[in-house]
């Protein structure tokens, strides 16, 4: 027999999401080492010392079980953002969150609105639990088009709407007063995920205050990671912020302890440490001018990013992503986002960044002189 027969239909229709590829497997499929992975968005300055020395201190207790409500991180996050713990899930990174919401709320035949182009976990989150996606075309630019998912939440009966702000592979930016004139237009029975894991990036003109909005908002669910600006990937923490009763039911469905006890205790020191985000804001914003400078000098076009990444056009991409691995080079090709002639490169350290400009010169170099023979 076929045991994928046993599964329902929807869960046999998954495309399994795509990850960056490690290290590791690439020193083994070339045999050689000092590889670069600018490929998952995660922090070239590694973790924060901080969020170290409380993985050491944490480590010493591992035999006992965690927290199961994570007391220490919500009352830090209750602290830094003014809520209650009662409107804190944890979630083990903020996938997790992402499909807490979903199995919380929809049933099979339910629908959900997204993004042309936004973060691939919305449709899996969506699949997994056999309700239907509704994927709305983007507006020019790649980004969000909010009226026409408006439009499609209401005329669809739609339960939840994701939102990627910034959105992951594309880095556009939706600002608070279309995100708001959003949320103003929706039926309050329609919960909007808004998915910030790249709000650390945001430069200063740019932030807004999402979470004072839960006050006039009950169905807004906030999303925010350790893994991305705290470099925190690894552990798998993130947390969502909502009203309590939304907040009850995602903490009905969760595993008693789905974070364990070394991620709570790396994540109540991260966020203190404030002084490493800044470290880390700052990097990304000299790594992004670097980058998009370099992008520009070699005739590439990229999408203006707020994120910690960004996406540039590029003949061949399948190859081009190739000839880089060959060069040591981690990227991620995104055609799996309907983006076929892009590819997205983190921003990585200087030194890094300069390595990936130049291999990729030379991989265009090496195109031109291939053709003209
Ligand atoms: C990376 C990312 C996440 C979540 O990552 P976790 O490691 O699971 O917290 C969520 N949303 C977007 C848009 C991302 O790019």
């Amino acid at each position: 027999m076929n045991y994928c027969d046993l599964a329902p239909s929807y869960i046999r229709a998954i495309a399994p999401y795509q990850p960056g590829k490690p290290i590791s497997e690439l020193e083994r499929e070339l045999g050689i080492t000092g590889i670069i992975k600018l490929a998952s968005n995660e922090n070239p300055l590694g973790a924060s010392p901080a969020a170290m020395a409380a993985m050491q201190e944490a480590i010493k207790t591992i035999a006992l079980y965690p927290d199961g409500n994570g007391f220490e991180l919500k009352d830090a996050l209750v602290k830094r953002y003014g809520v209650t713990h009662a409107n804190v899930t944890l979630g083990n990174g903020s996938n997790d969150l992402l499909e807490l919401a979903a199995r919380a709320f929809l049933t099979p035949g339910d629908k959900v609105v997204y993004s042309a182009h936004a973060f691939a976990v919305y449709a899996l989150a969506t699949q997994a639990v056999g309700a239907t996606g509704i994927s709305v075309p983007a507006a020019p630019g790649y980004g969000h088009d909010l009226p026409a998912m408006l439009n499609a939440a209401r005329d669809n009966k739609v339960k939840i709407v994701f939102i990627a702000n910034p959105n992951n592979p594309t880095g556009t930016f939706l600002g608070p007063d279309e995100l708001q004139a959003f949320l103003r237009g929706l039926p309050p029975e329609i919960l909007v995920v808004l998915d910030e894991a790249y709000n650390e990036y945001l430069p200063e003109e740019k932030r807004y205050d999402s979470v004072s909005w839960l006050k006039e908002f009950p169905n807004l669910i906030i999303s925010r990671t350790f893994s991305k600006a705290y470099g925190l990937a690894g552990l798998r923490v993130g947390y969502a912020l909502a009203h309590e009763q939304v907040t009850d039911m995602m903490n009905r469905v969760r595993q008693p302890f789905n974070v364990n006890s070394i991620a709570q205790a790396a994540a109540v020191a991260a966020l203190r440490d404030i002084s490493f985000v800044k470290r880390t804001f700052e990097l990304n914003r000299r790594g992004m001018l670097q980058i998009t400078e370099g992008l520009t000098r070699l005739g590439l076009e990229y999408i203006p990013s707020f994120g910690n990444f960004v996406a540039f056009r590029i003949g061949n991409a399948t190859a081009m992503y190739r000839r880089l691995l060959e060069l040591g080079l981690i990227v991620r090709p995104i055609a799996n986002y309907d983006m076929p002639d892009w590819l997205r490169v983190s921003i990585g350290l200087e030194s890094e960044n300069a390595k990936f400009l130049s291999a990729l010169e030379k991989c265009i170099n090496q195109q031109v002189n291939g053709e003209s023979k």
